[in-house]
């Protein structure tokens, strides 16, 4: 039987006009596996009301910019979100009650309010990843198997790059990254992390995992795992240099997601790594 557009599942993007938002627009409409049925934004943004191919700057799609999320939502069976955290936890509720897979890609949330996310989890499928593309997964994968064969004679530093809008830091990835050199070395990341260092610090203490965070113009995200040793240094380099790569496996995540069990899934998941 020929396939009709209602059996290609929808998709809703939340942020519709940031950054990310607007990627993952494009890379929806662009993917004949996917179907984008709702685009939201938060009330009062002049966007709503248009529609999202308009307010891109580019031809109409047929899909009107709303601020009424749970109403998108129960027209989708996937919902992908970039946005902040507390439009995060709201958006995990609406999801849930919606039964629609949650791909949030939204960085910057606290323990305390990722722990939050888990109850919506209970009555959906959460995908959650501080990167989606698939080489930043596979440097997190690499990144555990070499600070699991190398001792705290070697110094760990996660340095990373983006552009000056960000407002978090240490970036999500450059979180993902630490945690993977800290299970690596059969650590807690809590207990030895190591940011922000300004003024008279000391010395460096012996198995810290230090970060660096640069800002600046228009950098996608740059990512670089340091492992400096007396003689040698190791470096495991990611560079995005397109947005598209985070759209595309927030995408793939979504798709992933339908059909599955309710629970929490990261990109290891998806990704099969
Ligand atoms: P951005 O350009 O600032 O976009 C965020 C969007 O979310 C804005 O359009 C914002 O609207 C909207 N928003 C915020 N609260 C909302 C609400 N309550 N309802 C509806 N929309 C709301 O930022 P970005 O660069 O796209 O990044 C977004 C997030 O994704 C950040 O946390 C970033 O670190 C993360 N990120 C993750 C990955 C990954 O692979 N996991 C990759 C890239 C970025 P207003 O402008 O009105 O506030």
């Amino acid at each position: 039987m020929a396939e009709t557009s209602t059996d290609i599942p929808g998709i809703v993007v939340t942020g519709a006009s940031g950054r990310m938002g607007q990627m993952l627009i494009r890379t929806i409409l662009d993917n004949p596996s996917a179907r984008l049925v709702g685009a939201v934004e938060r009330s009062g943004h002049q966007w709503v009301g248009q529609d999202i191919g308009a307010a891109m700057g580019g031809a109409e799609v047929g899909v009107t910019v709303t601020d009424d999320a749970l109403e998108a939502f129960s027209r989708a069976q996937a919902v992908i979100d970039f946005t902040g955290p507390e439009a995060t936890l709201a958006f995990a509720d609406l999801a849930a009650q919606a039964r629609a897979v949650h791909v949030i890609g939204t960085t910057g949330m606290s323990d305390e309010q990722i722990a939050k996310l888990e109850p919506a989890s209970r009555h959906c499928a959460q995908v959650r990843a501080g990167n989606m593309s698939l080489g930043v997964n596979l440097l997190v994968q690499l990144t555990k198997k070499v600070a699991a064969a190398l001792d705290e004679d070697f110094d760990i530093e996660v340095i990373e790059a983006h552009h000056h809008h960000k407002v978090d830091a240490p970036s999500g990835t450059a979180l993902m990254l630490g945690e993977a050199a800290a299970e690596g070395r059969g650590v807690s990341l809590s207990e030895v992390s190591d940011s922000g260092r300004d003024g008279i610090t000391g010395a460096r203490k012996r198995g810290d995992i230090g970060f660096s965070a640069i800002r600046g113009g228009d950098i996608v995200g740059e990512h670089d795992v340091l492992f400096a040793g007396q003689g040698e240094r190791i470096v495991l380099r990611h560079l995005a240099t397109d947005r598209a790569i985070f759209a595309r496996g927030a995408v793939k995540a979504a798709l992933w997601g339908l059909g599955k069990e309710p629970g929490q899934y990261d990109m290891v998941d998806v990704l099969g790594l």
